[in-house]
């Protein structure tokens, strides 16, 4: 069976790793070769989504489709599943792709948030005092903390919002975080519902730097991440990885976002659980049934950003000293990226922590 990726990042090489481990092929299809799935893949389209004779072409070749990204344009995916399977669907895809359809669906289902609104020209000049301290955020593209800015008080917005024609913007809370969590979670076209154990994450300037799993909180918070992971997989009908991002913030789950796709705190499972994250994607869309979700090791993950590169200084990068690889514990994996770049994810390591 051939699997149409859309998408060509890290994510989608260890995708398509996956599927070649279980004997399925892969076409992707994406606007740049200097990707990291470029390398491996079974064929490679190089076109923009909006081109529907290269989509077409793409549509043919393959049996099902699914995304490495949430940011696929919508009109691409309708295209696509006119014809054959997008898992997971264009809709789930669709609220993913934006922040406030995101917290709105969330608090649909009764699933908590921070305090958010979206910043419009009737409101901007009169919002409540109380989204303050707040993080101004892009509505759609924002990743590792880009598109974001802490807002002090009110004034401060004006200053920073110039033009309300062309981007959405969602002004969000600023709530003290006890920590931050994830819940990998698998559902397949018959409805079976599988979840990995939560992952606890920590954030440098918005970006990953180290996820351990399972994370160090009670049992009720990790029965809650998954009852409210089990309730957006149904209510979407949901097939494929769902990535539900947390914060704890005094003691409360709130949902802070959503990844139709495998997520870069669930990147120890491809070396501590019995079947990866991105394994069961794989499946899932083949129709194959959900792999053995346990963890056999407590693990740790911590990324490798660009800024290794750059740690003498800032001007020209020079292959870094690998001193945290020392002492043969840590895995390493790098995503082959052509250029390190300060902020840029360009592979991870990991640390089995101890046997379970
Ligand atoms: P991104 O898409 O860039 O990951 P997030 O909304 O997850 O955007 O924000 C990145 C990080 O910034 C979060 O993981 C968290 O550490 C911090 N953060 C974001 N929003 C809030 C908030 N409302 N209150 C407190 N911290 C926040
Ligand atoms: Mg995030």
């Amino acid at each position: 069976m051939k699997i149409g990726l859309m998408g060509g990042g890290q994510l989608g090489l260890m995708m398509i790793e996956a599927a070649h481990k279980i004997g399925l092929s892969v076409t992707v299809f994406a606007d740049n070769r200097s990707c990291p799935a470029f390398r491996i893949c079974d064929d490679f389209i190089e076109s923009s989504f909006t081109d529907l004779d290269a989509l077409s072409k793409f549509r043919e070749q393959c049996e099902v489709f699914t995304v490495e990204t949430e940011n696929i344009p919508i009109s691409a995916l309708k295209y696509i599943s006119e014809k054959k399977t997008v898992c997971p669907n264009g809709e789930a895809i669709r609220i993913t792709q934006n922040r406030i359809n995101e917290k709105e669906f969330a608090n649909s289902l009764t699933i908590p948030t921070v305090p958010f609104i979206e910043i419009t020209t009737s409101n901007i000049r009169n919002i409540d005092s109380y989204f303050f301290p707040g993080i101004l955020k892009t509505a759609r593209f924002g990743y590792d903390g880009k598109g974001q800015v802490h807002v002090g008080e009110k004034n401060e917005l004006l200053n920073i919002v110039k033009d309300l024609t062309n981007s959405k913007y969602i002004l969000e809370k600023k709530v003290p975080l006890d920590t931050e969590l994830s819940i990998i979670i698998v559902r397949d076209k018959d409805g079976n519902i599988a979840s990995y154990p939560l992952a606890e994450n920590r954030h440098e300037n918005g970006i990953l730097v180290e996820s351990v799993m399972p994370a160090n909180v009670s049992v009720d918070v990790h029965k809650l991440a998954f009852t409210y992971g089990e309730r957006i997989v149904k209510k979407l009908d949901y097939v494929g990885v769902l990535t539900v991002e947390f914060f704890l913030s005094d003691g409360n789950l709130l949902l802070n976002e959503m990844a139709p796709r495998p997520h870069n705190s669930g990147h120890q499972t491809i070396n501590a659980s019995v079947t990866s994250q991105f394994e069961q994607q794989a499946r899932i869309c083949a129709g194959l049934p959900i792999g053995d979700t346990t963890l056999k090791y407590d693990v740790r993950l911590e990324n490798v950003l660009g800024d290794l590169w750059f740690s003498n200084n800032n001007c020209q990068p020079r292959e870094p000293n690998w001193e945290k690889l020392t002492g043969g514990v840590k895995i390493l994996k790098l995503y082959g990226k052509g250029e390190p770049r300060l902020g840029r994810k360009m592979g991870h390591l990991i640390t089995l922590v101890r046997e379970r």
